[in-house]
């Protein structure tokens, strides 16, 4: 089967592909749309399902959107739904991954929770009025410098306490299999898998 997949963010598709191997992956670009949706929603859940709603109206084809980030304890949840735009000097240019986690460390400094979570809502629509949706977490503790060079975002500051290592101290198959986004897959991924030929 085909989706398109609401998201221009290549680091989230290269995880998306091996998640739901069968599964034709299509951009917007490739049905001619110039996807670019303003999330306004104050969770996750309202983005994911916005973005995805906003992408079947105009693909009229199954469609995937993932709405994450990174929610802080200590920090009421922030940056939350605004991770991507975390200390943005207009709330629209976002900054470089490395000076936004130089940020987050920052206004974290001398702070004993540290406790966090990586959130990722997905939302699956098969046509208007039939639509699923999954939200997962990663719980993860902030470190304070950052660590290791692979995945993206605040992947670097943020340690897995099971495995002892930051998130981009893993291989991409290693954090697919306790990420955010990788539980949120498989659980996509195991309700394709039970529609069968009702899809
Ligand atoms: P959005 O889902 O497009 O609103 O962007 C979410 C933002 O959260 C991204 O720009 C990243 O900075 C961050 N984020 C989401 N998922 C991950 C991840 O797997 N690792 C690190 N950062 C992430």
């Amino acid at each position: 089967m085909t989706i398109y997949i609401a998201t221009g963010n290549a680091h989230k598709l290269d995880e998306i592909r091996p998640a739901l191997p069968g599964v034709d992956i299509r951009l917007p670009s490739d049905a001619g749309v110039d996807f670019d949706y303003e999330e306004t929603a104050e969770d996750f859940v309202g983005n994911s399902i916005g973005k995805a709603m906003a992408l079947w109206s105009a693909v009229g084809a199954p469609v995937l959107a993932d709405d994450s980030g990174l929610c802080v304890d200590a920090l009421g949840g922030r940056p939350g739904v605004l991770s991507a735009r975390y200390g943005s000097p207009d709330g629209v240019t976002p900054l470089g991954a490395a000076e936004r986690n130089r940020l987050l460390l920052g206004e974290m400094r001398g702070r004993r929770d540290r406790s966090c979570r990586f959130v990722c809502c997905m939302t699956l629509v098969l046509s208007r009025d039939r639509f699923f949706v999954v939200q997962e977490t990663c719980e993860g503790v902030l470190l304070d410098e950052p660590r290791g060079s692979g995945g993206f975002g605040y992947d670097p500051v943020v340690l897995l306490p099971e495995l002892g290592r930051s998130v981009a101290e893993l291989s991409a198959e290693e954090k697919n299999r306790v990420s955010h986004r990788g539980r949120a897959l498989s659980r996509v991924a195991a309700l394709l898998d039970g529609l069968g030929s009702a899809l």
